[in-house]
């Protein structure tokens, strides 16, 4: 299997290079050259970590061999890692659709899926590249991968890693889930910026030739642990099977019928592994994009046109807090029949102007797969009550605004295809907003918070966030964008700057 750039401006690297790499160097994302085809009854009894290997194999090509990627999956979604014993459970709403919850691991988010993994597979990497380099790995975050790729890549050897996250861009429980982080090889910083801010800070990183020639000389190299790694994507495409073959076993559709998902969506990650899912064969019919008023996407999929100039907005699901969704570079190569040439324009166009408009028969592809929406504070807050009212299930203010984007699917186009919604994180990691939907008093301690709403609703706190904030905890450093640089140096412990 060969990774190529979505720019046409690299050459095709092996799977562990599109990892050690994290992006290509001269911008654009790496993608595999052909999509694997499967046949979907050849999966559909395996376990979890099973289903996995099984997929992350027709990924990797040689350079893993099935044996090694067994060993990873099993440790990965292993019982002491994830709190079900079924890895991502799926709840079955009656007369409503099926729930795939994706926040059982250690740190209450869907980050965990691909964030447990990842780690066995960049160390793999390395040793079979011979790459004896020590890592660094930037996470830009705006809330959750933070906290997941901590824990999952602290005290790897040869491994380090640095968070940048917005400065109060952050719930308190975010913050205090990574400062609270133990390891010898992790850091945390504040940005004084928004999310876009750190993600663009750790790109304009990664391609810059000169600093990266500065830390190679030093012995280090840099990676990423963000969905434009794909190492990062390719574990989230297996539980768009695994929901799949929960409909199946509940009954919802036959092996083989079509399925719809509702994808709560910011850097559009985990909906492109489920387009990818759906490129290998899984019959998914729409992939419904849910954002929340930062809805970018909502109006580039009903117009073609990509605006990032429009002001953003803080609101009550900050992880979807984001107006340049780095995983559309994917999805627009795919939908122009692999269009090097145009999606290079298209992103040189954005980082001029801050738009770019796709033509007709790349936007009639995508509106073939796609549907957006969005949601605004309030109908986030009233879907949280609602679903709550109706069947006493307790949902996060992302998994909310799936829920609601999912009623305006419906009501807009009729269709009755069953459908699945992703939950991207437990509710208690949004603790604050979901408890004020429910009728709950604003001004209490996000801690005082956690318990409040679990009596409240009977519902048990999450393991990970109990007793956070009686943990010890990393000194808060905040810094402006321009010192990006130079925490990196710092964190590369190369000298001067
Ligand atoms: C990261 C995140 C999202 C957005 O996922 P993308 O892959 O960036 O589209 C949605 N909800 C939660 C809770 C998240 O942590």
């Amino acid at each position: 299997m060969q990774y190529i750039s979505t720019r046409g401006n690299y050459k095709a690297v092996r799977f562990a290079e599109s990892l050690t790499l994290g992006m290509v160097p001269r911008g654009g994302l790496f993608v595999p050259e052909k999509i694997p085809q499967v046949d979907i009854r050849d999966y559909s009894a395996l376990s979890y970590q099973e289903l996995s290997a099984r997929i992350m194999l027709l990924y990797t090509g040689v350079d893993f061999n099935a044996e090694t990627v067994r060993k990873y999956t099993e440790q990965a979604y292993s019982a002491h890692r994830f709190e079900t014993v079924d890895t991502a459970p799926v709840k079955s709403l009656p007369q409503g659709p099926l729930v795939l919850e994706l926040w059982h691991g250690p740190t209450a988010a869907f980050k965990d899926m691909a964030l447990q993994l990842m780690p066995s597979f960049l160390s793999g990497s390395k040793t079979l590249l011979g790459n004896k380099k020590r890592t660094l790995i930037l996470v830009a975050t705006s809330g959750d991968t933070g906290k997941a790729a901590l824990e999952g890549y602290r005290d790897i050897p040869g491994i380090d890693i640095l968070v940048f996250y917005p400065k109060g861009g952050v719930s308190r429980v975010q913050e205090m889930q990574m400062l609270t982080t133990a390891g010898k090889n992790t850091r945390v910083v504040a940005v004084k910026g928004n999310f876009d801010d750190c993600q663009n800070l750790v790109k304009a990183l990664f391609a810059d030739e000169a600093f990266n020639k500065k830390l190679s000389d030093a012995g280090v190299e840099l990676s990423s642990a963000n969905s434009i790694n794909w190492g990062r994507l390719s574990p989230q495409i297996v539980y768009y099977f695994r929901a799949y073959y929960a409909a199946v076993q509940e009954r919802r559709i036959l092996m083989g019928d079509p399925l719809n998902f509702v994808v709560p969506t910011g850097n559009f990650g985990n909906i492109l592994a489920g387009f990818y899912a759906r490129e290998m064969g899984l019959p998914i019919k729409t992939l419904v994009c849910a954002s929340n008023r930062n809805n970018v996407l909502t109006d580039f999929i009903r117009t073609g046109t990509y605006n990032r100039k429009r002001p953003f907005h803080k609101t009550s699901s900050p992880s979807m807090d984001i107006l340049i969704s780095s995983n559309l570079e994917r999805f627009l190569f795919e939908m122009s029949r692999h269009g090097a040439g145009k999606v290079a324009r298209w992103y040189q166009e954005l980082g001029d102007k801050g738009q770019f408009k796709v033509d007709d028969t790349t936007r009639q592809r995508m509106n073939s797969v796609l549907w957006g929406g969005f949601t605004t504070e309030e109908e986030t807050a009233a879907a949280v009550k609602n679903t709550w009212e109706k069947w006493k299930y307790l949902i996060d203010t992302h998994t909310a605004v799936g829920f609601d984007v999912y009623a305006k699917y419906q009501a807009e186009t009729s269709d009755k295809t069953p459908a699945v919604i992703v939950s991207t994180a437990s509710p208690f990691k949004f603790n604050q907003a979901v408890y004020q939907a429910l009728g709950g008093h604003a001004e209490e301690d996000e801690f005082t918070v956690l318990s409040a709403l679990s009596d409240m609703t009977g519902v048990p706190v999450h393991r990970s966030l109990a007793g956070l904030d009686s943990l010890p905890r990393m000194d808060e450093i905040v810094i402006g964008l321009s010192d990006g640089p130079k925490a990196v140096l710092a964190a590369a412990g190369v000298k001067g700057s």
